[in-house]
Order: structure tokens, then sequence, then C-alpha cells
């Protein structure tokens, strides 16, 4: 048997529409909202309680917690092996387009094609994290799982599957856009991705330019080799103020260390803090090791 080629599988999970092959599958679909209803094939019901989101390309029941993606849907309805879910998704994307290359930019010496890039990938990172059930268990454990957080932060997930989505390797666009990345640093020498295996968290001024971008395996310490950061960053400063916005709308302002905790309704630590901070009452938010954000002051 073949071994599965993880950006192949990824690739596979974007691209099978769910609600296509659950038509298929014969199941009733009734639109609510942005959703479908059907069914749970996994647990007796009357009423649907299962969500399928064409969007995300992920299912959810509300009555017994299953959720996963096309591919989870596929194994577990079916009751096939991984491989044969593999090939099954296989030949159903021969009938469907692959998924466009990221188009190219002129230059990331300018700051509009540095941004443009510094989008686009972080786009594709947002869509990966709606498609990997790993990923999602991460933001459940967090306190992370809301998909208005998610979207207003622009969360993402780095699962090596960047590559596959440049254009080939032996073309001009393909070695431009592969040294851009580098450029950027979200590959390495090697070309790697840098933020692989990371939950993705871009630091957005008020502007909406990318200030910087922070990644955090989403596995314990004891999962890598000894060594590997757990916390990452592009190179360069560590700067900017992580949801800037939210000190123009409130007078209170909690600062805290982490983004993660940010994006739970904090702030992280940054640069712009002694201007604003004279003008705001600061409460700490002291439950992680947030001293360190506080002697940056
Ligand atoms: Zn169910």
């Amino acid at each position: 048997m073949p071994r599965i080629n993880e950006a192949e599988l990824q690739h596979l999970k974007q691209a099978v529409s769910l609600v296509a092959l659950a038509q298929q599958q014969g199941r009733v679909l009734i639109k609510q909202g942005k959703e479908l209803m059907t069914l749970c094939p996994f647990h007796d019901e009357k009423t649907p309680s299962m969500a399928l989101s064409p969007e995300k390309n992920l299912y959810h029941c509300f009555g017994c917690g299953e959720s996963g993606s096309v591919l989870d849907w596929l194994i577990k309805t079916e009751k096939i092996s991984l491989h044969k879910a593999y090939q099954r998704l296989c030949a159903e994307v021969g009938q469907v387009p692959q998924l466009a290359p990221l188009p190219p930019v002129a230059s990331v010496e300018e700051p509009a094609g540095r941004q443009a890039l510094l989008q686009q990938v972080l786009a594709l990172y947002q869509q990966t994290l709606f498609s990997s059930t790993e990923a999602q268990h991460y933001l459940q454990q967090r306190g992370l799982a809301d998909a208005e957080l998610v979207a207003h932060f622009q969360l993402g997930f780095a699962n090596r599957t960047l590559g596959y989505r440049l254009p080939a390797r032996k073309t001009r666009e393909g070695v431009k856009m592969r040294q851009q990345l580098q450029q950027l640093g979200l590959t390495r020498g090697s070309g790697h991705e840098h933020f692989t295996g990371s939950l993705v968290i871009p630091v957005v001024g008020a502007n909406g330019e990318i200030g910087q971008i922070y990644g955090r395996k989403i596995y314990p310490a004891e999962n890598y080799r000894p060594g590997t950061p757990l916390h990452l960053y592009l190179s360069g400063r560590h700067q900017g103020v992580f949801n800037e916005v939210a000190l123009l709308q409130h007078k209170t302002v909690v600062l805290c260390e982490s983004l993660i905790v940010g994006c739970r309704g904090a702030l992280c630590h940054g640069s712009l803090w002694r201007q604003w901070c004279h003008r705001r009452s600061l409460a700490l938010f002291c439950r992680q090791r947030c001293q360190a954000g506080v002697d940056r002051l």
C-alpha cells in the first residue's frame, strides 16, 4: 500500500465537498442558515442535529458531539479504512478542479508585496485550521473554539501543506515564490515551513497591516525532540500590540503575557503601551506568566 502523503490528504479534505458526499449517500439535507442539517448517522434521533458546513467543509453533531472532516465522515459513515477512504477521495477529486496555486507577488522588498504574500499564506493557514481535526481539538483545549473569535483574530494552522499550493518548483514563478517565502521567514533554508505544526496568530495593527506572526506548537513538549521551541515568531523584533483595536474601544485594558490569552479578551504587551497607558486604567492579568510582559513596560 503506498504511503499516504499528508499534504495530499490535507488537499483532499478541502477539495472534496462534504455536502456533495452526503448527498451521494442519499441523505436528506435541510438548509439552516449557513449550514445544512441532516439526521446524525452516529446516534439515534428523529430531528436532525448533524450540521454540515459547506464553508468549512466540516461536520458537527449538536446531539452527540461527533465532528470532523470529510475524511472522518467517510471513514465513520461507511466503516472503511483510512486507505480506502483516501482512494475514494482521490477518485472524487478527479472530478473537481485542483486548488489553484497562490498567485505570486512582484516583490517582498516593498511593504505592499510583503503584506500581500503574508495575507495569502495566512488565508491558506485559516483554511487548514478549519479542515484539521487536531487543530480544532487544540482550539477547544485552549478555550478558543469559537468561529467568530477564530475569524476575528485570523487564526490559522500550518501543517506542511503550503508547498502544495505553490507554483511548480521548476518554474520561474515557483522558484521566485519559494525565495520570497524564505525572505519573509515563512519557510526556512531547508524549505520547511517555519510554523509547521503550530496554531498561527498574526499580530495585525489597527491599519490592518501584519506586523508579526506568532506560532504555538499544538502538542505538549514531550511530543517533540528536546529543545524544539514551542513558541515561534517571524525573525526580527517582537513588536506591535496584539488586538490594538481594543485599545480604541475600551477604557480599561488588560495586559497579559500570551497572545492566546489575548484572544480570549485580553491584550498583549507591546511597544505602544507607554503612550496609551497614561490615558487608560490598566488591569493586569496575572493568571499566567504575565510578569514577563509587565517587565517590558
Ligand atoms: Zn450525533
